[in-house]
């Protein structure tokens, strides 16, 4: 049975109390070397074995620095200085033993065995007890004398003081002193608790792409001052008391309570006609690409990640609408949660063995109709979605790192069946297609020769295939990277030619080997004068770089022989064949009458 003693107050303030522990995101889980060299440095000067922070929370005591103390936690009821009530601090037991108050307690009667114990409370500047620090010995003692409980008083008086400099580091974002998204996601905790009405403005003032090309020119310095000068820039336009937030590195924030739609908007151009003009950063004017998210907050959007989320994807959908700013729609979540079901999935796509798969699509030399080589090309079977095609979620995966684990995979499998196919005697060449970044490193070169060794296939029967923007995103690397490649005999295309940049002095320098024209252009051979001139003169001029020039998606007869007339010399298109899975590409080959 409980005796009347073991159960323990609740101290005035409770919720106020327990709501300060909160903020402070100390879980038990935060370990601090300081915190763990305060409680040592007190259990050497007062000589005891055990010496601990205890943190008092709704259920239980944690401990969130210990010495010679093996628990983590115990039942709130059997702390000793919450029991003894807060107005009872510091408290000190010679002998817990035989003190009525405690000697049923569990922490007496068994493990750790307490004797003697002192604690002094940890007090914030309203005077809050958020917990103690506590000295214990498992031998009866005196007393601490007044100079050792003082000493006692100055230590919990420290760890009090790194428990509101952690808790400022983690709500505030150096560069720009604003409070950060996890400030911003307790404040709407809080909103949501009153039940208050608010909107959140998310302001995307730099596109990513953008801030990583300043960072390469300028450097990360530079990036800083920028954000400082963007806060300063956002501060003269919002009205006083109302707070700025930085949300992420790029992302700034404004949580506004009981605001009507049409003040939210107005802000929102006011915003960002304010970025409109060119913010000068150490002397350089730098214009910002900004979009606002306006978000509507309601009970339901409690954690951090889906508010900044949400917030994030309507601000997209106003760049993507060339808007500056739109409101959230439920459409947008849906579509988000798609991505995240496709993105989520992938790296399980790749363990398992029946969801990713290649198919093959032929290309034909237009003077002998050979078959010079296929293109793999990737296709993913969900096991909730079904069918989901590459063009929604390679350029979902090229957004992360994971990007790299397909094209490795990819990699893996087209040389597998490219070695398969070698074995029976059919002599392919198989390009595959390479993301931005896959070659950043030479980590994707390494990985490509060892493939090539492990198969055994020849660099002559791989070829890699590039859009023009991975070329321009970072040209010397790929460059660098390429050159060695195509010197160990890798051949290289680039794809879908005349949809990027096409700056035929910059592409002299690629070293590729073909170069595809897009179907776009391909489409318009019969309807259009231009793209006819176009498709012409990217065939001539490609051949005096001595490129190989395919036509990619070649549907009819005419466009084949257009193509074929003006000297084009590989083709590839469903006039020839669609993608294939490997045995339909083996038959469609051995049915071919002009395959040598
Ligand atoms: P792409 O590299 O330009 O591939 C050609 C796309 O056009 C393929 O679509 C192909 O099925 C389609 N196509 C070929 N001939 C015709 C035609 O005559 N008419 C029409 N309407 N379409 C034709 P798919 O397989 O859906 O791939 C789309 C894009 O996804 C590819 O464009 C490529 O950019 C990307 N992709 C596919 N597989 C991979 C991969 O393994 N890795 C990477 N990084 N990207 C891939
Ligand atoms: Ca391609
Ligand atoms: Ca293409």
């Amino acid at each position: 049975m409980v005796s009347e003693q073991m159960i323990a107050p609740y101290p005035e303030h409770e919720t106020e109390r327990q709501k300060r522990v909160d903020e402070l995101y100390l879980t038990s889980h935060s370990q601090d070397p300081v915190f763990e060299k305060l409680v040592e440095i007190t259990a050497r000067c007062l000589k005891v074995p055990i010496a601990f922070v205890s943190i008092l929370d709704n259920q239980r005591q944690w401990f969130l620095a210990r010495v010679g103390l093996g628990l983590e936690e115990t039942p709130r009821n059997q702390s000793f200085c919450f029991y003894a009530g807060p107005q009872q601090l510091p408290l000190q037991v010679s002998d817990a033993s035989v003190d009525p108050r405690f000697q049923h307690n569990p922490l007496v009667t068994g493990h750790p065995g307490i004797r003697f114990y002192a604690g002094v409370p940890l007090v914030t500047e309203d005077g809050l007890i958020l917990g103690s620090l506590c000295i214990i010995d498992t031998q009866p003692r005196h007393e601490l004398d007044e100079a050792e409980l003082t000493l006692m008083q100055k230590l919990a008086g420290v760890v009090m003081a790194r428990m509101t400099s952690m808790r400022d580091k983690s709500f505030v974002d150096p560069t720009t002193g604003l409070f950060n998204s996890v400030r911003l996601s307790d404040d709407i905790l809080r909103l949501h608790e009153r039940a208050a009405s608010s909107t959140v403005i998310l302001l995307d003032a730099y596109a990513l792409q953008y801030v990583k090309d300043v960072v390469k020119a300028l450097g990360f310095g530079f990036f800083n001052d920028l954000l400082i000068e963007t806060t300063r820039t956002l501060h003269q336009i919002l009205p006083r008391g109302i707070g700025l937030y930085k949300a992420s590195p790029t992302r700034f924030a404004i949580l506004l309570e009981d605001t009507s739609r049409q003040a939210c908007e107005a802000l929102s151009v006011r915003l960002l006609e304010s970025l409109k003009q060119p913010i000068l950063c150490q002397g350089i004017p730098i214009q910002a690409q900004a979009a606002i998210g306006l978000l509507p907050l309601h009970p339901g959007i409690a954690d951090h990640s889906s508010w900044l989320l949400l917030g994030i994807s309507a601000a997209d959908y106003a760049s993507s609408l060339n808007e500056c700013w739109a409101w959230f729609k439920p459409e947008l979540e849906l579509a988000h949660q798609r991505s995240f079901l496709l993105l989520g999935g992938i790296a399980e796509a790749l363990r398992s063995d029946d969801q990713f798969r290649l198919v093959y699509q032929p290309k034909i030399s237009m003077t002998d109709g050979r078959c010079t080589g296929v293109e793999a090309l990737l296709r993913w079977t969900h096991p909730e979605l079904g069918n989901v095609g590459p063009t929604e979620f390679i350029p979902l995966a090229e957004k992360t790192a994971l990007v790299h684990d397909l094209t490795l995979w990819v990699l893996h499998k087209a040389l597998q069946q490219l070695s398969e196919w070698q074995a029976s005697g059919l002599d392919l060449t198989v390009s595959i297609n390479i993301s931005a970044g896959d070659l950043e490193t030479p980590v994707f070169a390494e990985q490509l020769r060892e493939q090539m060794q492990h198969f055994g296939v020849k660099p002559e029967a791989l070829e890699l295939e590039f859009t023009e923007s991975v070329l321009i995103s970072n040209p010397r690397a790929m460059s660098e990277q390429l050159q060695r490649l195509r010197d160990e005999g890798v051949q290289v295309a680039i794809d879908d030619f005349g949809t990027g940049y096409s700056n035929w002095s910059y592409l002299r320098q690629v070293p590729a080997s073909a170069l595809k024209i897009d179907k776009s252009f391909v489409d318009g051979l019969q309807e259009h004068a231009v793209d006819r001139r176009l498709v012409r003169t990217i065939i001539d001029l490609a051949h005096d770089l001595g490129y190989r020039v395919i036509a990619e998606g070649v549907e009819t007869q005419k466009d084949y022989d257009l193509l074929a007339s003006w000297s084009c010399d590989e083709a590839q298109g469903y006039l020839i064949a669609k993608p294939m899975p490997p045995d339909a590409l083996v038959e469609w080959l051995v049915q071919r009458p002009d395959l040598a």
